[in-house]
């Protein structure tokens, strides 16, 4: 990975070049399955970062930056990953439900996104309502400004009935995995870290299934169908992992894993123990078993009383590189102190990006980087959950600015 960076890098066409290139490039329509050396890769060389004027000068190259922190190295600095492939879309002006949609504009709103910031380059997706569209429910794109993702119109299950008939889709077909796939091969193509956007959150796809309130109200009521769809969910996830462990080889993939649903603002840590921690050991398990080469678990939300059952995934195992990422309401310096071995990402509070001041947001990104530089293990510097595609561009660049102040080494 370090080795293609930097050797792209080192032969970059000049800007001017570029300028005509992509212009040239932007009016063509590009085929997925066209061979190398297409249009795609001079996006890719296009994006690659060049010197922005009045921040301190980087010493390593972005993959070499993520390859210090994965390998347990210390980096020139903290990494900045925007966690925004909405935000992107509409930063270069494409409507956000491109990311789910389409696998060619995802990666290049993220890619030129990445590069205008300096932020270290992701260019994958996923989203929050996955399970219902994926079982045979329905789903509406983000249309309006208040809308940032897809939204779930119909969940797959309407009643007990509908729950007994329920089986595995087929995998290759479901939902949005052929979009996630397509996102997959073109991160292949241009030799970019191979992401796979399925949802890695049994309870959240299990409540997205069956309708978020009636899988709240069987937990409770009975929990034999709450079982009963967590049982589907996390074979479904197992199964789409091993379609892209067959399709790339779990050396180059990423997974991602979550527990959205299990914030303790919508589930007890009685209720979490119970519908949450059995289905993300098997999860856990999987990983560490097929050697997948990265995963990022985010533990989204109000999860402080959940922590020590997190812990426990964790002790007397194997860490595979395991990045742990928090949103604002947990404590960095709590999470640092509970998970001294694991990648440390977090925790900037998106609806402070989106509304607050420029000064807002260099203070509490100043806060995050100065308490993630203590990690052990490795800092990444991240927003808590997706950042909004509404926020302000300034802000952002306000981010970048502070890891420039503060995020060094030395
Ligand atoms: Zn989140």
């Amino acid at each position: 990975m370090t080795d293609q960076f930097s050797a792209r890098g080192s032969s970059a066409p000049s800007p001017v070049l570029l300028a005509g290139q992509v212009l040239e490039w932007s009016l063509g329509s590009e085929n997925l399955n066209s061979p190398a050396g297409s249009a795609d890769q001079e996006v890719r060389r296009m994006s690659l970062p060049r010197c922005v004027g009045g921040l301190r000068p980087d010493i390593m190259t972005s993959a070499e930056r993520m390859e210090a922190v994965m390998v347990g190295l210390r980096p020139d600095r903290v990494p900045f990953n925007l966690f925004g492939a909405g935000f992107s879309a509409r930063n270069v002006g494409y409507p956000v439900e491109v990311v789910y949609t389409d696998p060619q504009k995802c990666l290049r709103a993220q890619l030129w996104t990445g590069e205008q910031f300096g932020c270290e380059p992701t260019t994958g997706t996923g989203y929050a309502s996955y399970g219902a569209y994926e079982f045979g429910g329905e789903i509406r794109m983000p249309r309006s400004r208040w809308e940032s993702a897809p939204s779930i119109v119909r969940p797959a299950v309407e009643s007990e009935e509908d729950l007994e008939k329920l089986d595995l889709p087929d995998v290759k077909d479901a939902g949005m995995i052929p979009t996630l796939m397509g996102i997959s091969k073109l991160q292949e193509r241009l030799g970019l870290p191979i992401s796979c956007g399925i949802s890695g959150d049994p309870a959240t796809n299990a409540a997205n299934m069956v309708d978020v309130n009636r899988f709240c109200r069987w937990m409770v009521k009975k929990p034999e169908l709450a079982h009963r769809a967590l049982r589907l969910s996390t074979d479904h996830i197992i199964q789409a992992w091993d379609y892209w462990i067959e399709t790339f080889g779990a050396e180059r993939v990423s997974v991602g894993v979550y527990v959205t649903i299990g914030a303790n603002q919508i589930m007890s840590p009685k209720q979490f123990e119970e519908f949450v921690i059995p289905y993300q050991v098997e999860l856990h398990d999987r990983i560490r078993d097929t050697g997948i080469k990265g995963a990022m678990f985010h533990i989204c939300g109000e999860q402080n009383l959940n922590l020590p059952m997190i812990r426990e995934l964790y002790l007397g195992t194997r860490q595979t590189p395991f990045m742990l990422s928090f949103g604002h309401e947990v404590d960095l310096d709590r999470a640092i102190e509970m998970f001294p071995d694991s990648i440390i990402c977090g925790n900037v509070e998106p609806q402070i990006i989106q509304n607050g001041t420029p000064q807002r947001v260099y203070e509490v990104t100043r806060i995050a980087i100065e308490k993630g530089k203590s990690a052990p293990r490795g800092f990444i510097l991240m927003t808590g959950c997706d950042l909004p595609p509404m926020a302000p561009g300034y802000n952002v660049w306000t981010m970048r600015k502070a890891v420039s102040d503060f995020g060094f080494y030395d």
